[in-house]
């Protein structure tokens, strides 16, 4: 990480608790300490239904996010949940382009529709959460930055500039996600190094000294120390590890 990009660290809850979970996990996270809101940005992503009651409970240091929204105006889409209703309860971000999102056969949202989702959020107000990233098979064929690229394209397509400011990237290689095989050090740093450099290409090399590029899959309190040292790491998004009260200690990697 580099004190000059503020630090990031996002909670995905993904679909999991209960009201009584969330209640018990947000007091455990307004009763945290040694945390320097100034050094660190932290956003909690509930599921959609226990979002108000996240909102409700959690210090407003926190931020909180909805883990997707629909791609466009509000209306007859059944199931689907506006940007324009993330803004209305409060929240700050969104999360698109999760890989459970892309590739689950359930849902195989497409590259085009997450860069109409992330143009449609950022005008609407709501920062994202942009999350990119390789299968096995494209990693074992070096093919990482191929994919990367490609899934950064797709949103560049529907991008300004300036909404770029308003992205955070989360750098998620899918083998690493919820497996307990985290990236090493050198291969995250490998694959942000080259995110920021097509973002110095492709966008502005001012939009690339500020982007925040996250690392996402296998988290721990104890792994996120090695991470956290790399230059272009800027923080986590973190699944599995940020259901327990010592998501707190991977918040702290910042120091
Ligand atoms: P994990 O999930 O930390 O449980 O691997 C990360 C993510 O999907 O964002």
């Amino acid at each position: 990480a580099q004190s000059a990009r503020k630090f990031f660290v996002g909670g995905n809850w993904k679909c999991n608790g209960s009201k009584q979970s969330v209640q018990e996990l947000c007091e455990a996270f307004n009763a945290g300490k040694n945390i320097d809101f100034n050094r660190v940005e932290v956003v909690v992503a509930p599921p959609s239904v226990y979002a108000m009651l996240t909102r409700s409970i959690l210090r407003p240091d926190f931020g909180v996010a909805l883990q997707n929204c629909w791609v466009g105006k509000p209306g007859a889409f059944t199931g689907e949940v506006a940007v324009e209703m993330i803004r209305d309860i409060g929240l700050s971000h969104v999360i698109l382009g999760h890989s459970e999102r892309r590739h689950l056969p359930e849902i195989r949202e497409s590259d085009d529709v997450i860069g109409r989702k992330t143009k449609y959020a950022i005008d609407k107000g709501v920062h994202v959460i942009l999350c990119i990233g390789e299968l096995l098979e494209e990693r074992e064929a070096g093919r990482t930055r191929e994919v990367n690229e490609r899934q950064l394209s797709a949103v560049r397509a529907h991008l300004s500039a300036d909404d770029w400011a308003k992205v955070v990237i989360a750098y998620e290689p899918v083998w690493a996600i919820g497996t307990g095989k985290v990236a090493t050090a050198a291969q995250a740093q490998e694959a942000h190094s080259e995110i920021r450099s097509w973002i110095r290409r492709q966008v502005s090399e001012a939009c690339a000294s500020q982007m925040r590029i996250l690392y996402g899959g296998s988290v721990t309190p104890e792994n996120c120390l090695e991470l956290a040292a790399q230059p272009d790491v800027d923080g986590f998004l973190v699944g599995g590890a940020s259901l327990k009260p010592t998501f707190l200690d991977i918040v702290r990697a910042y120091q």
